[in-house]
C-alpha cells in the first residue's frame, strides 16, 4: 500500500466543513477591508526565498524543500506567501498602479519540520500583504482584521502580543550590544542558541527553551536602543489599536523568524493550543520589495495557519442552517430512467439531490436516505410512472404526499420549506 508522505495530510469530507467556514469567514472579513485575492505559484526559484525570508533563518537553513529543475535551476517549493506575492508586486510594475496594493491569499506552504500536533510539512495559510502604506493605520487595519475573523469564527483564548523592532540602523546599534550579553553568557544557552550569537543574535530573545529564556531575561533590551522615530510610530500604532478597542500586550521578546520584519511585529498566540501555541504572526516589512530589486515601498501582513484555527473553531461555528437534500428512491426500468431526470431536475431548480445508484428495492433505498442524512425521499417505480406520479417521503415524519410528475418541482417547494 502506498502511503502519504509523513506531516503531510488529508482533510476527509468530516473535515471540510470547519476549512469551508474558516476560509468563508476570511474572506467575508478580507472583502470588508478592501483586500483582493491573489493567487501566486507553489514553487519559485530559491533565491527569492533565500533573499527575502534570509540565509541564516531556521526555514531557509533547514526546513525549505529545495529541488533541482532539469536544467539545474535549484526551485523551492513556498515555505511562505510573502515571497511570492512580493515578487508578483514587482514583476507586475503594481507599485505603479494609484491605490494602495491589499492582497489576500490562502494555500498551502512547505515546511521541513518535525511533524507533531499542529505543525505539518504542508500546512495552510490565509494571508494578507498592504503594499504602499508607511502609516500606523495601515498596521492597524491587518491587525483589526486578523482579529475580527478570529473573533467572528469564535476562537477562545486568544493574545495579541505585538512589539516594536525599530528601524534597520536601530538593530544594528542594538546588536553588537545584545552579542557581547550573549558571549559572557554562552554557556548557559541551548545548541541553537549558541549558534544563532553569530547568525541570527535577536533570535535568541525568541526561544522558547527555559535555560535560554532566563538567560536573556537580563539582556540589554532592543526597547532601550529605538529611534524617537521607531517609537513615534509604534505608539502611533497602539493608540489605534487603542482607538478600535483591540487589546493587545506587549512583548519584548517577540522576534520573528524571517529578516524581513521592522517596526510593528505581532503574534496572535491562543492558550489551548499547547506547545504549538501560535496561531498567527505578521508584521511591518519596509525594505522587502526593495531587496527584491523592486522600488521603495512600504508594506505590512500577517500570515495565519488554517490547522491552528481548525484545531480551535468551537462547534458552534459549524452551525448553519442544515441544507435539505432530497434521496431520489428509483427503481424498476421506467422508475430509473425518470428518476435520473428528477434528480437533474430537481438540482436544476437549486435543490441538492443525491441517489445511490447500488439500490434496486425500495427498502434498500430508504435505508441509503437515512445513512445519508437526507431530509426527503422522493420514490419512483415503474407504477409510479405509469400512474404520472411520484411519492414524496418525510424521512423524519415518515408521512408521504402523491405528486404529479409533470410538474413535480412546483408542488415539491413548499413542502420541502414546510411553507
Ligand atoms: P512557529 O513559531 O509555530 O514555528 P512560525 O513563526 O514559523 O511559527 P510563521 O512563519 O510566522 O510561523 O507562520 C505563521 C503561522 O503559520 C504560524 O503562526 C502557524 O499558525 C502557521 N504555521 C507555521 N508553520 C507551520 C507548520 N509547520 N505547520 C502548521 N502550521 C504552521
Ligand atoms: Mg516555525
Amino acid at each position: 500500500m502506498i502511503k502519504g508522505i509523513k506531516g503531510v495530510k488529508d482533510l476527509l469530507p468530516e473535515e471540510t466543513p470547519r476549512w469551508r467556514v474558516i476560509e468563508e469567514t476570511a474572506r467575508r472579513w478580507a472583502d470588508r477591508y478592501g483586500f483582493h485575492e491573489i493567487r501566486i505559484p507553489i514553487f519559485e526559484v530559491t533565491t527569492l526565498f533565500a533573499r527575502s525570508i534570509g540565509a541564516s533563518t531556521d526555514i531557509v537553513e533547514k526546513e525549505m524543500y529545495t529541488f533541482q529543475d532539469r536544467d539545474g535551476t535549484s526551485l523551492t517549493l513556498r515555505p511562505e506567501g510573502t515571497a511570492g506575492t512580493v515578487r508578483a508586486y514587482i514583476e507586475h510594475n503594481r507599485a505603479a498602479v494609484p491605490v494602495p496594493q491589499k492582497y489576500f491569499y490562502f494555500g498551502p506552504m512547505f515546511r521541513h519540520e518535525r511533524p507533531q500536533a499542529g505543525r505539518l510539512r504542508q500546512f495552510h495559510q490565509f494571508g494578507v500583504e498592504s503594499l504602499g502604506m508607511a502609516d500606523p493605520r495601515a498596521d492597524v487595519e491587518v491587525i483589526a482584521l486578523l482579529w475580527r475573523i478570529l473573533r467572528d469564527l469564535g476562537l477562545q483564548g486568544l493574545t495579541l502580543e505585538i512589539n516594536n523592532l525599530g528601524y534597520t540602523a536601530d538593530r544594528d546599534s542594538y546588536r553588537p550590544q545584545l552579542v557581547t550579553y550573549l558571549r559572557q553568557h554562552e554557556s548557559g544557552l541551548c545548541a541553537n542558541c549558541q549558534r544563532r550569537i553569530e547568525t541570527n543574535p535577536l533570535r535568541v530573545l525568541d526561544c522558547k527553551v527555559p535555560e535560554c529564556r532566563e538567560m536573556t531575561e537580563t539582556a540589554p533590551r532592543l526597547a532601550d536602543s529605538l529611534s524617537e522615530a521607531a517609537r513615534t510610530y509604534f505608539t502611533g500604532v497602539l493608540h489605534g489599536l487603542d482607538a478600535v478597542h483591540i487589546p493587545y500586550s506587549l512583548n519584548h521578546r517577540l522576534v520573528r523568524g524571517l529578516d524581513y520584519y521592522n517596526l510593528t511585529t505581532f503574534e496572535i498566540t491562543a492558550t489551548n493550543l499547547g506547545a504549538q501555541n501560535a496561531v498567527g504572526a505578521g508584521g511591518r516589512y519596509d525594505s522587502l520589495v526593495e531587496t527584491l530589486s523592486g522600488p521603495s515601498t512600504p508594506a505590512v501582513g500577517f500570515a495565519v495557519g488554517l490547522e491552528r484555527i481548525a484545531m480551535l473553531l468551537p462547534e458552534s461555528a459549524l452551525q448553519t442552517a442544515a441544507n435539505v437534500v432530497v434521496y431520489v428512491a428509483a427503481f424498476g426500468n421506467q422508475g430509473s430512467v425518470a428518476g435520473l431526470s428528477a434528480l437533474e431536475d430537481l438540482r436544476a431548480s437549486g435543490i441538492s439531490a443525491v441517489s445511490d445508484f447500488r439500490s434496486s428495492t425500495l427498502k434498500a433505498h430508504l435505508r441509503q436516505a437515512d445513512r445519508l442524512g437526507c431530509g426527503f425521499s422522493l420514490i419512483l417505480g415503474d407504477d409510479e410512472v405509469q400512474k404520472g406520479t411520484v411519492i414524496l417521503r418525510n424521512m423524519v415524519t415518515k408521512s408521504q404526499y402523491d405528486l404529479p410528475l409533470s410538474s413535480l418541482l412546483v408542488a415539491i417547494q413548499p413542502l420541502l420549506t414546510g411553507s
